[in-house]
């Protein structure tokens, strides 16, 4: 009636999808914007930190050129350029901790600003570099969304519902690693702390150790082996919602495997019927028992 034609699979991950280009960028270090930054170099910053598997700093963001009255982008940046943060690397946990120290440096450095702490890795993700590096973005005010989604946290249920067992796939000083209730891919997971904490309780030791945690899980469901100086093996995505400057809401984090998200859903998490969130927790929860 309509002259269309719809196709459709239970399989989220098999629907059509726009081809990914996951290896667009160059793989050559030369000419990288992040390796070997001149001390004089008037984009680094003071923060920095090392935990002993390589040392992180801070780098004013060039690309795009984002200061001034709508806000701030600032980078964390490793000084090696391999391997990438979603390649299975040996002291993986610490180099994400070692990252967070960094992020969580420079959102400090505007206490009276709401900060997102994102890291992206590989094209679908929105990476321009392969070299290992994360974004503070700090802008002049909270975007809507987030400030929805704050308030959400203090609503009667919420925190039940997120935390439920069921959905638990481990949990490490407080943090639980949960599969959400609507994610936007199937191998997306949530960082929730059990009670409601702002960024000055996070603790980036145990946030490295559940996003190392969910990238094993990811790559035993995605069964990739690749060397250590390969493009990334997986595109993903991480963002640490800070509380609103008002005290209002949680830090919590999505986990994103974002060449596993169906097209155009960018802002729409889907309800999965055939695959329930249950489901995706048993599955993460049986790909590191081995581990
Ligand atoms: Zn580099």
């Amino acid at each position: 009636m309509t002259g269309r034609v719809g196709l459709w699979t239970e399989t989220r991950e098999t629907r059509p999808r726009p081809v990914v280009h996951r290896q667009q960028m160059t793989e050559d270090a030369h000419g990288c914007p992040f390796c070997d930054p001149a001390p004089d170099d008037d984009r680094l910053l003071p923060e920095a930190a090392d935990r002993g598997v390589g040392r992180w700093f801070g780098l004013h963001n060039i690309s795009p050129p984002l200061d001034g009255p709508t806000g701030r982008a600032d980078l964390a940046v490793a000084t090696d350029h391999w391997p990438t943060l979603s390649h299975l690397q040996p002291h993986l946990a610490t180099v994400w901790a070692t990252q967070l120290d960094v992020q969580l440096q420079l959102a400090a450095r505007a206490p009276d600003r709401w900060s997102l702490l994102t890291t992206a890795v590989g094209v679908s993700a929105g990476a321009s570099q392969h070299h290992p590096h994360g974004q503070v973005l700090t802008p002049l005010a909270p975007p809507p969304l987030t400030v929805a989604q704050q308030q959400r946290w203090a609503e009667r249920g919420t925190s039940t519902a997120v935390l439920a067992e069921p959905l638990l796939i481990e949990s490490v000083g407080g943090v639980h690693l949960v599969a959400p209730l609507v994610p936007l891919g199937p191998l997306d997971l949530w960082l929730v702390p059990m009670r409601p904490v702002g960024l000055d309780q996070l603790d980036a030791e145990v946030v490295g150790a559940l996003v190392a945690r969910w990238l094993v899980g990811v790559h035993r469901q995605l069964g990739r082996a690749v060397p250590a100086t390969s493009a990334a093996p997986v595109d993903i995505k991480t963002l640490l919602h800070p509380p609103l400057p008002d005290g209002t809401g949680r830090w919590w984090a999505e986990l994103q495997v974002t060449e596993r998200h169906a097209p155009g859903v960018a802002a729409a998490p889907l309800v999965d019927v055939v695959d329930p969130p249950e489901r995706h927790a048993e599955r993460f929860r049986s790909a590191g028992r081995s581990a």
